[in-house]
């Protein structure tokens, strides 16, 4: 079975949340399990790889586009959209010329799909929305898969744009890729594709309804039949304290977790005493910053440390380094994207915290428990099939939940967390339990190998 994955970002070459990592390590997942794949992205700036063909698209006017290739990656090398700073946008916002960026990719990729020989194509969220439309008309025997990774980013773009996609207006009404009036490529994904997956079951049932169906409620619930939700992985050759090259100190137990601590704690200028509360994250009201910010003086009474990594909105950014700034030598805010630290934080801190107001699967709680670092987490999508309340009698359970959305549901958790952290000999039990879960990709690819079967043409 040969698959081409469609995205707009894949580890190593460009990340800036959980879909790179899914994209980046799936297809080495099936394709040891003999599936070919070849995964098509954009070329952003830095992206290492040797020429191949060129293509020309239509989109209002002929455009050069050349393809590059590397590994299994073909990258859609168009410098005009594509090298700049951001993948998506800059810390003001999202690039104004997005559906520009992303419909020129779609067109691109169709193109290369048509050209090779693929039983599926697999999209993956709105920048490659169009792609199963593009497919369909183009009458190709491919399947296509596209997998929701977050409701919440649509590619939405005012009804003028439309022109751009290159196709009959009879594709703009509200059963096709019409939104209040906008053009909408997630829709167009959801509408088109022969099958649609969501990343993990719950979320899978939540986006069905109102309360987090972000207006797409309605047609998901039309397509039920064709949605499915299959947990994210995570990749152990990269997540894994034992052979972690970004970390302090390697570590398999307890003990030589507590020496990551004390390093992050020193370059970080916080004590090591107290607990450590570690985020990484993308800095989003998505992510919860808002509980947050109500709740952090209670956290800080309780008497934790917090050693917050991220980047993304300015209005978070701002009161984030306020706060670093009142509870200097507690609070460590970094607003960066840094991989490095990103694997010291998951070592050294004792617990990680996600309040998400919502959350498709979460691949932080997934890293941190093979780290032995417990997550501290709103009872939502995939952190809540993932995340099980910690019953100090039994000690069984990997973290801390909580479930309303308000600052005072996340203080109650911290307590508890507190509370575990003073008993020493139960937190290292729990601790070291975190770190057996296995949530590896090699069941969940198996599930994808399974649903393509289900829809491969003969
Ligand atoms: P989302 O995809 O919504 O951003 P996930 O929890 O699914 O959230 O995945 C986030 C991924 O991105 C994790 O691998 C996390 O470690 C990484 N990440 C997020 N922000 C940063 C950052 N500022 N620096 C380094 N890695 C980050």
């Amino acid at each position: 079975m040969r698959v081409a994955f469609v995205a707009s970002e894949a580890v190593p070459h460009a990340k800036s949340g959980g879909l790179a990592d899914v994209v980046g390590t799936l297809p080495q997942y099936l394709t040891d399990m003999a599936v070919k794949t070849v995964i098509i992205m954009p070329r952003y700036k830095g992206i290492k790889s040797t020429p191949g063909k060129r293509i020309r698209v239509e989109m209002q006017g002929l455009h050069q586009v050349n393809v590059f290739k590397r590994d299994n990656f073909l990258f859609v090398d168009y410098p005009d959209f594509f090298v700049r700073d951001g993948l998506y946008g800059n810390t003001k916002g999202d690039y104004e010329d997005n559906c520009e960026r992303f419909t020129l990719f779609c067109k691109v990729a169709t193109k290369l799909l048509l050209e090779g020989h693929y039983d599926i194509v697999h999209c993956h969220d709105w920048q490659s929305g169009l792609v199963p439309l593009y497919m369909k008309l183009a009458s190709h025997r491919a399947k296509s898969v596209f997998t929701i990774h977050n409701l919440g980013y649509q590619g939405k773009f005012p009804r003028d744009k439309f022109k751009l996609l290159g196709i009959s207006e009879k594709y703009f009404t509200a059963e096709g890729l019409e939104f209040h009036g906008d053009v909408n490529f997630l829709k167009a994904g959801i509408v088109y594709s022969d099958m649609i997956t969501t990343v993990s079951e719950n979320y899978a049932q939540e986006i069905q309804s109102p309360e987090l169906g972000f207006g797409l409620d309605g047609i998901l619930r039309t397509r039920a039949d064709r949605l499915r939700g299959i947990i994210n992985g995570i990749d152990y050759n990269q997540w894994n304290p034992e052979i972690d090259e970004f970390i302090y100190v390697k570590y398999a137990d307890f003990d030589g977790k507590q020496k990551n601590k004390v390093l992050l704690c020193r370059d970080h200028c916080l004590d090591t005493q107290r607990p450590l509360i570690g985020m990484v994250t993308r800095i989003a009201g998505q992510k919860g910053f808002d509980i947050l910010v109500c709740a952090i003086d209670e956290i800080m009474k309780t008497g934790f440390n917090m050693l917050i990594l991220g980047l993304g909105e300015e209005a978070f950014h701002e009161k984030l380094r306020k706060l670093e700034n009142i509870y200097h030598g507690r609070l460590s805010v970094n607003i960066k994207f840094d991989n490095k630290l990103a694997h010291r934080i998951y070592a050294g801190a004792d617990f990680f915290l996600m309040p998400s107001l919502y959350e498709p699967c979460g691949l932080g709680q997934l890293i941190s428990l093979r780290y032995g670092t417990v997550p501290i987490v709103r009872k939502t999508g995939g952190l809540a099939d993932t995340v099980i309340e910690f019953a100090p009698g039994s000690l069984t359970g990997n973290g801390f939940l909580f479930s309303e959305y308000t600052g005072k549901a996340l203080t109650a958790a911290t307590e508890r967390a507190y509370e575990t952290f003073g008993k020493a000999e139960v937190f290292r039990r729990l601790s070291e339990n975190c770190m057996r879960y296995n949530y590896s990709w090699t069941e969940s690819a198996k599930k994808y190998q399974q649903l393509y079967n289900s829809i491969v043409s003969p």
